[in-house]
């Protein structure tokens, strides 16, 4: 009998098993160690590079605020805090909408639109999914194609390491530094499917959001929590056939903003209808963008957001911190276990296990 293959013993009429190849060994013996990391640079030639407009000291910059090593860390902050006292003067947009809406293609049109007219543009963006994927599609050059050709432009795609909360910092951070390198035009893409449209929300200026028509959301009003966050909502696809249903889209959705109360800015959002595709009604969606930021710069909301933003982001780093701090202790996370046992076997109640954990950690941290 054939050990290898008893399939092939002649019992089993029909049935006939090659021998094939053996595999191939999944690592190339022969290729060399990866090469060791660049040689970083102090904070000092990261400041001076960025703030020269240098791209690819933007990028390693970039890379290092996204760094989760500890080492990284200190670092990164440093070049954060010097890169401050140049930074905050660009409009920061965030755009959002369900996969397929046409976000690649409309910020394709939009951000040509915003260079002809002489600006410089960063495109970021936060994928919580990304945590998983390790990696993003988002703000992904190859979406891209024309912005990616262009030499005022920057894109990045989202940090793909951590918590939505430490995606969305990350992000956060990067803006600074691509306003230290002279980008006065930010666009924060995102899917608007999650929580991650309140992270952004919480990070630029102007919220844009991205519907088709026919897709039965503006019936459902299943994005009402996005809808309320909106500044402008605009309808895309908005060409050859689709024009009529577009329209009445735009139509529907005005209907439904008048139902909700007014925003805290006293804007009034408004609909378009446009197409990235075509780069039809690319210009109206930008007049529309500037007149916010006419009558939020006008009536101080401009200043008043982003100081309540810059509020959010402390409360919002310190809560990380402490959480990290919590989870990341050993002996907590050993604890932790013990008591999930005890909680699930009903012999402690939840309450006081949690009491004896926050505890213990507390009096860990007044030992140090
Ligand atoms: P994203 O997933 O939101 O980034 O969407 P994409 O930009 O990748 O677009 C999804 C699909 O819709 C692609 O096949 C695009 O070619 C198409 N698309 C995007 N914008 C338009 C538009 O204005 N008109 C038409 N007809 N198709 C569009």
């Amino acid at each position: 009998m054939n050990i290898e293959h008893p399939e092939n013993d002649k019992k089993y009429l029909g049935l006939q098993v090659n021998s094939g190849v053996t595999s191939q060994p999944t690592v190339n013996p022969y290729r060399r160690a990866r090469a060791k990391s660049i040689p970083q640079l102090t904070a000092g030639e990261y400041v001076e590079g960025i703030i020269k407009g240098d791209v690819s000291v933007l990028g390693r910059a970039v890379t290092l605020v996204e760094s989760t090593s500890e080492r990284h860390h200190a670092l990164a902050q440093e070049v954060i805090e010097k890169c401050l006292p140049y930074s905050g003067k660009s409009r920061r947009i965030g755009i959002t909408g369900v996969p397929g809406a046409g976000k690649s293609t409309s910020i394709d049109a939009f951000g040509l639109h915003v260079i002809r007219e002489g600006h410089r543009l960063a495109v970021l963006a936060i994928d919580p999914s990304s945590e998983r994927t390790k990696g993003s599609i988002l703000g992904d050059k190859t979406r891209m194609e024309k912005l990616s050709q262009n030499n005022d432009a920057f894109i990045r795609p989202s940090p793909s390491a951590g918590s939505l909360g430490g995606v969305a910092r990350k992000t956060r951070e990067t803006i600074v530094l691509c306003e230290a390198a002279g980008y006065d035009r930010i666009f924060v893409e995102t899917v608007g499917v999650g929580q991650s449209e309140t992270a952004v929300h919480s990070m630029v200026d102007f919220f844009l959001l991205i519907q088709l028509a026919g897709t039965g959301d503006e019936l459902q009003g299943i994005k009402r929590g996005i809808m309320e966050m909106a500044d402008g909502i605009v309808i895309n696809k908005c060409d050859g056939d689709n024009i009529d249903r577009a329209k009445l889209a735009a139509a529907q959705f005005r209907n439904a903003l008048h139902l909700f109360p007014p925003t805290p800015s006293k804007w009034v959002p408004e609909v378009l209808t446009y197409s990235g595709y075509f780069e039809l009604g690319i210009a109206e969606v930008w007049d529309m963008i500037d007149r916010y930021f006419e009558h939020a710069i006008k009536t101080g909301y401009f200043d008043l957001k982003r100081m309540e933003q810059e509020k959010y982001w402390m409360i919002e780093t310190i809560d990380e911190k402490l959480k990290e701090s919590f989870y990341q202790m050993p002996e907590v996370a050993a604890l932790l276990e013990q008591k999930e046992l005890r909680v699930l076997n009903n012999e402690q109640s939840s309450f006081t296990a949690a009491r004896d954990v926050l505890d213990f950690y507390f009096e860990r941290i007044r030992s140090k």
